[in-house]
């Protein structure tokens, strides 16, 4: 192995594998993730195996692009001639062989970083505090898994002095494994927390298992004021080769002592001593969290010998990192990406992979800065970025920069190009940027905000956050229950339960999900119209939307005989362009829920009739629980269940094939596991509601509804508050006014002390009537101001105690958020 990558022959023999094909191809890109692709001449394409998908699927996919190098466990039967495959027995295993050889060429400085939270802030400090002495690689954003952790390695060079690695855990055995990979001459412990703590019998195990990274690294950076973790540091390596450096509050613990902190204005003073020197230390943060984070990043720089006069001067100038891409509506139906904090090119594919799921816009844009600290030659950097954006056909880039305009000739795609932030302000009316998705990424020094504050439609005091990582997670989640081979078919009816549609659909279909259902035919052709290729059931077709089923290749449930009769006949007289020789239909049977369905006993016609018919095939049959998150109605949801196979098999047999047989809801599943059949239809659960408490601890909270205090006011003593003058003031009181009423789907029935909103840390009784656009709400003991962001419901007030005190169901509260609620879209 070199710096220059690999051939072919090089990398069978890391692997130990069988090589199929040419040995002298050079491969310089490593791929796990199909959708990732971007170089595909020099790629090798690792197909892994994961509990539901398989990489091995998406060769066919890969070739077609120009991928020509893959690592399988199994050689598959098409372009055998053409490409080259390398045999090995488990393809994870080889990744990490892979990686493991990568790491073994350099013997820089490697510091791995392991806790429960914090982890990418302090990669990304100790960069902040680090970069302009030091030529470092890191982990881009927060790959930390047994997959992250490998691709992150693939950056490693020669020229680098130093390497900073996440390594992420959740079950035991994963950690031995990650240290194999960064072996880490340098580690920092950041803490211990409660995330999945489900994996691990007790925290201590969990601990143990964290702390193995760290086992042949020459220096060990914690925090010293935990009990548990002071102690399980020092039995593990007082007597082992690791030097320790602790950091804390208590002076006989900590090398690095602090003795006094105190909050000032928006920062926090420190006192602070290490090798009988003092330091006074000042923060830009008053959270607990971000001076944990800080001490860690202080703490490694310190030891790793930069002067305390360079680095309190860095410290006072760390900028928060976000940890999430946010999507926010723009001006003329845009919408805008604003991810400035990082730029490196690992950074920027991933924005623009998100920014590709965005189908719905008819542009996408991208807006670059030079980029600085990219740890690669520009000669290197900016040629290889105009082949990303033309890959991911970006319809237009505007280069901001010295820089990048200087190599403006390697950019095949239209673009323009300024010297600074502020002359492409001043041209920005001249740009249609209408009906465009628009990625900002650039330099902190080019101040991309005022580009995003030009663009983002004015702030909306009321929106309503949607977590999409939360979506993807919790999709995962349900998918590790059912069987690797069960569909999933996941409900986006009612605006995706009120989250959205186009862009909760366009992750569920990045993520492979294999049916979509929407309750109207309107819902399914404006997801069409968004660019969403994935199968759509239509729910409640009705007469006049059939020729639209068929133009825009949705698929209609069929519940009655006369629905079967009149679908047939569009079906005879439709002239356009048909999806295929027979359009699929669902059949829904009702077997006791007394809404929408066939008979049981209809089967048998239903099939005779659906064989008549040469334009229509039957894709599934299915039915609904009408009780299936109630224990106590079993025994009615067992009998719902064998009408339903027998109902199912007599259908099958009728028609002469197979079809897709599915009953289970969210409930349904974890409660009626045997009851899966080929598919189950997800709806609640992938909005992170459950109806059992176990289950919510791991399920993501997907929605948040905020707002923010619009005026606050001296209530004296016998005044009232709001129409009707309902509440009156027994004494003085301070209230806030926030721009959220029944409109925006707040209950009237929480008037008077009935709800309550979380502010500044505090619950707030609602005082008054709820009126149309605002409520008033009780802040006398809060310390707060004008403009203070306050949850209507989220991670303090559950959606669970929120429909209760409004008397109904998660179901209800999600879907009744008014449209006039701005939604905003985020990744993590
Ligand atoms: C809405 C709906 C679901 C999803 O139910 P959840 O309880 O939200 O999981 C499943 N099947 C049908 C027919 C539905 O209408």
């Amino acid at each position: 192995m070199n710096k220059e990558g690999w051939t072919t022959g090089e990398l069978a023999k890391v692997l130990n594998a069988e090589l199929y094909g040419s040995s002298d191809i050079h491969i310089h890109q490593v791929l796990t993730d199909s959708r990732r692709l971007s170089f595909p001449t020099d790629t090798v394409f690792f197909a892994l195996r994961s509990f539901k998908n398989d990489g091995h699927r998406y060769i066919p996919e890969l070739f077609a692009k120009g991928v020509r190098v893959f690592v399988v466990d199994n050689i598959p039967q098409v372009h055998r001639s053409e490409a080259v495959f390398l045999l090995v027995k488990d393809t994870m295993d080889a990744l990490h062989d892979a990686a493991s050889a990568w790491r073994s060429a350099f013997h820089f400085a490697v510091l791995g970083i392991t806790g429960s939270n914090g982890k990418t802030v302090v990669k990304e400090w100790v960069h902040q505090l680090l970069h302009h002495q030091f030529r470092i690689v890191r982990s881009p954003r927060s790959y930390n898994s047994q997959v992250g952790v490998p691709l992150s390695l693939f950056h490693m060079r020669s020229g680098h002095e130093l390497g900073i690695f996440e390594a992420g855990i959740s079950q035991i055995g994963e950690m031995e494994k990650l240290e194999k990979l960064i072996r880490p001459t340098w580690g920092i412990f950041t803490n211990l927390g409660d995330a999945h703590q489900e994996h691990f019998a007790n925290k201590e195990i969990k601990l143990q298992e964290k702390l193995k990274l760290f086992e042949h690294a020459e220096h060990l950076i914690y925090c010293s004021d935990v009990e548990m973790v002071r102690n399980a540091i020092l039995h593990k390596f007082q007597d082992s080769k690791v030097q320790l450096l602790s950091w804390g509050h208590q002076k006989e613990h900590s090398d690095i002592w602090i003795e006094k902190q105190r909050t000032k204005g928006a920062g926090t003073k420190l006192k602070v001593h290490w090798k009988s020197k003092a330091l006074d230390v000042h923060l830009p943060f008053t959270d607990d969290a971000s001076l944990e984070n800080a001490m860690h990043a202080l703490a490694f720089s310190l030891a790793f010998g930069v002067g305390p006069k360079v680095l309190l001067d860095g410290v006072k100038r760390l900028s928060s990192i976000a940890m999430r891409l946010e999507l926010k509506k723009a001006r003329n139906d845009s919408a805008v990406i604003n991810d400035s904090y990082n730029s490196d090119p690992q950074s920027i594919r991933i924005a623009l992979d998100f920014t590709g799921q965005q189908a719905q816009y008819s542009k996408k844009v991208v807006i670059l800065s030079d980029l600085e600290q990219s740890g690669v030659d520009d000669a290197e950097l900016y040629p290889m970025l105009a082949e990303m954006l033309e890959h991911r056909k970006i319809d237009l880039l505007i280069g901001i920069g010295d820089r990048i305009s200087e190599f403006r000739s390697s950019f095949q795609i239209p673009a323009h190009f300024y010297p600074s932030t502020s002359a492409f302000v001043a041209e920005l009316p001249l740009f249609d940027l209408g009906d465009s998705i628009i990625l900002l990424k650039g330099a902190r020094r080019f101040a991309f905000e005022t580009i995003a504050h030009h663009l983002e439609e004015r702030v909306h005091q009321t929106v309503l956050e949607i977590n999409l990582s939360a979506v993807a997670h919790n999709l995962n989640y349900f998918r590790k229950l059912i069987r690797p081979e069960t569909k999933i078919m996941a409900m986006v009816k009612a605006f995706g339960y009120g989250a959205g549609n186009y862009e909760l659909a366009n992750v569920l279909e990045y993520h492979n999900i294999d049916f979509l259902a929407v309750a109207y035919a309107d819902e399914g052709v404006a997801l069409r119209q968004a660019g969403i290729t994935a199968r759509i059931m239509v729910m409640n077709p009705s007469e006049e939307s059939y020729e639209q089923i068929l133009e825009y290749k949705l698929e209609p449930e069929i519940y009655s005989l006369s629905e079967l009769y009149s679908f047939h006949r569009s079906v005879q007289h439709y002239s356009g362009e048909m999806q295929d020789l027979a359009v699929p239909v669902h059949v829904k049977v009702d077997t006791g829920m007394r809404r929408l369905g066939f008979e049981p006993e209809q089967m048998e016609r239903v099939a005779d009739e659906i064989l008549a018919m040469p334009g229509i095939r039957v894709a599934s049959v299915f039915s609904h629980l009408a009780a299936s998150d109630d224990p106590s109605e079993s025994a009615f949801t067992e009998a719902q269940i064998s009408t339903f196979r027998d109902a199912a098999a007599r259908l099958e047999s009728g028609l002469g094939y197979v079809v897709i047989k599915h009953i289970l809801n969210s409930s349904g599943i974890h409660n009626y596991p045997e009851a899966q059949f080929d598919m189950v239809r997800l709806g609640i659960g992938l909005y992170g509601i459950s109806s059992v408490s176990w289950e919510r601890h791991h399920l993501k909270r997907v929605s948040r509804l905020i707002t923010r205090i619009s005026q606050i006011k001296s209530i004296s003593p016998g005044e009232s508050v709001g129409y009707g003058r309902s509440f009156k003031a027994e004494r003085s009181m301070k209230s806030a006014t926030l721009p959220i009423g029944y409109a925006d789907g707040i209950d009237r029935r929480l008037s008077n002390g009935a709800g309550e909103v979380w502010l500044n840390g505090q619950r707030a009784p609602i005082i008054g009537k709820v009126c149309m656009d605002m409520i008033m709400v009780d802040v006398t003991t809060i310390d707060c101001q004008e403009g203070d962001e306050v949850e209507i419901f989220g991670d303090h007030i559950s959606i669970y105690e929120y429909a209760e005190r409004t008397g109904t169901i998660p179901y209800e509260v999600l879907t009744s958020v008014s449209s006039r609620v701005k939604r905003i879209y985020f990744q993590e």
